[in-house]
């Protein structure tokens, strides 16, 4: 191990380039800072992306099995048709051709934070001198419930056309289950834009079927105002949705779902179970021993985790009690890759860092409505709190602000990976 004064030294040169690194092979010889980032979604693309746009002189490498990033942003409109996958499918090329980010199309498996390695499924040993983990989300098991099988859709990709499936295969007059977990979980407004949607879609195709929303929690999470108005109005009939409902197993072959409460048939459902920081956040201790602990526990000055020093979390993988979405996912990177430049720099962290979230919601195939809220640090508490008078839903949804979630979401999707 390196003393702090040698750090220091390295730091102030910018060259931080082998601490800690002579048990592994080739490492001492390196010339550059070692950033690795596990996960290529809003997150962690971002991070890649601004640490190299600010520090070409930062080695990054972006750990990511797929060959591109499938949008959860958007993709409710996929499950309709009224877009495709086209739309939502995010290439990694920028970020290499750009950027020079080393891409490894990977699976990160192992992380010894003690040597800074970490293993991939194929076997490559890639050391670090600071880690970014962002992998996103895992789920709970729930009796019962093959998500292969019963898609949740909660992460993009094959899920979303597995759910598409599922609108398409509702009878007419048919009863399509679908449900929302305990708060926190990725996107609060995420699950009953869903719902609206599937009503949505029922009626235009004149199924007139019903829609049950189970809510694990005892009230709408988020933009009440717009939901409750949206469920009672718009879809009233069709969307029935029953609060503190929280599922407890699910029998896929007599098409039946058991809440706390009842035992509810189905001809189409979507159950999306309670959620958790990604599996290698867990696996790398950054949870701590706690099994209640869900998200990391990270310093929101620079996303260092609390339990294990060089490595940062981001995105949904984080616990700092921000909203898990995209934007916020973008603005968290933002703030990790300038701590990481501050680093290697030998400079502290910027001590006042702010962030946002939006997320856009279609109510209708022609409206949508939007929730906002901007975050500052508080020195008192160390913790990231609302700024008063910022969180916002629009006062209704329109066909303008339908609009302005295309421009929205295109602007996030290249300013995290283009
Ligand atoms: C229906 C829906 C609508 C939404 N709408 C909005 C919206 O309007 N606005 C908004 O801001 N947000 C929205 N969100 C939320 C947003 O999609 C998430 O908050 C965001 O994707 C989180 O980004 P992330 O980078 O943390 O995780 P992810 O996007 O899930 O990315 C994680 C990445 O890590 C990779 N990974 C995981 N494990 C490993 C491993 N071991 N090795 C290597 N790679 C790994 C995965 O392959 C994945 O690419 C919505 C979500 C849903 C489901």
């Amino acid at each position: 191990m390196f003393s702090n004064n040698r750090r220091k030294l390295l730091q102030a040169s910018g060259v931080l380039a082998a601490a800690g690194s002579l048990g592994v092979a080739g490492r001492a010889q390196a010339a550059a800072p070692r950033v690795v980032v596990v996960g290529g979604g809003f997150a962690g693309a971002t991070v890649a992306k601004y640490v190299r746009l600010w520090n070409p002189q930062i080695q990054v490498t972006l750990i990511e099995p797929n060959p591109s990033h499938v949008s959860c942003i958007l993709s409710n409109l996929v499950m309709t048709g009224a877009t495709g996958m086209s739309t939502i499918t995010l290439r990694y090329d920028a970020l290499r051709t750009k950027y020079g980010v080393n891409l490894v199309a990977d699976r990160a498996a192992g992380i010894d934070t003690v040597n800074r390695v970490v293993t991939t499924a194929n076997g490559s040993r890639l050391p670090y001198d600071k880690l970014v983990l962002a992998p996103g989300i895992d789920f709970d098991p729930i009796p019962g419930l093959d998500s292969a099988v019963l898609p949740h859709a909660w992460q993009a990709g094959p899920q979303t056309l597995a759910l598409k499936a599922q609108l398409d295969s509702v009878p007419a007059g048919g009863t399509f289950v679908m449900s929302i977990p305990k708060a926190p979980y990725r996107c609060p407004p995420g699950p009953y834009e869903r719902a609206c949607l599937l009503a949505d879609s029922l009626l235009r195709r004149r199924r007139a079927g019903k829609v049950i929303v189970l809510d694990a929690n005892s009230d709408v999470v988020a933009e009440p105002h717009t939901f409750h108005t949206a469920f009672q109005t718009t879809y009233a009939g069709v969307i029935d949705y029953r609060p503190s409902s929280e599922v407890l197993a699910v029998d896929w072959a007599a098409r039946k779902i058991v809440t706390n409460w009842e035992t509810i048939a189905f001809d189409a459902a979507n159950v999306i179970p309670p959620q958790r920081a990604g599996k290698l956040v867990a696996a790398a201790g950054l949870l701590g021993s706690d099994p209640a602990t869900r998200w990391a526990p990270v310093n929101p000055l620079s996303y260092e985790s609390k339990l294990v020093p060089n490595v940062h979390v981001i995105g949904d993988s984080q616990g700092t009690g921000q909203p898990k979405s995209g934007h916020m996912a973008n603005a968290q990177a933002k703030v990790c890759a300038d701590a990481l430049v501050r680093y290697f720099a030998g400079e502290q962290p910027d001590p006042a860092p702010m962030t946002s979230s939006a997320c856009y919601s279609p109510i209708t195939a022609t409206t949508a409505s939007w929730l906002t809220v901007v975050f500052a640090y508080d020195p008192a508490t160390g913790l990231m709190k609302p700024v008063p008078n910022t969180l916002a839903e629009a006062p209704a949804p329109t066909k303008g602000h339908y609009e302005d979630m295309f421009g929205w979401a295109r602007n996030l999707f290249a300013d995290s990976f283009s």
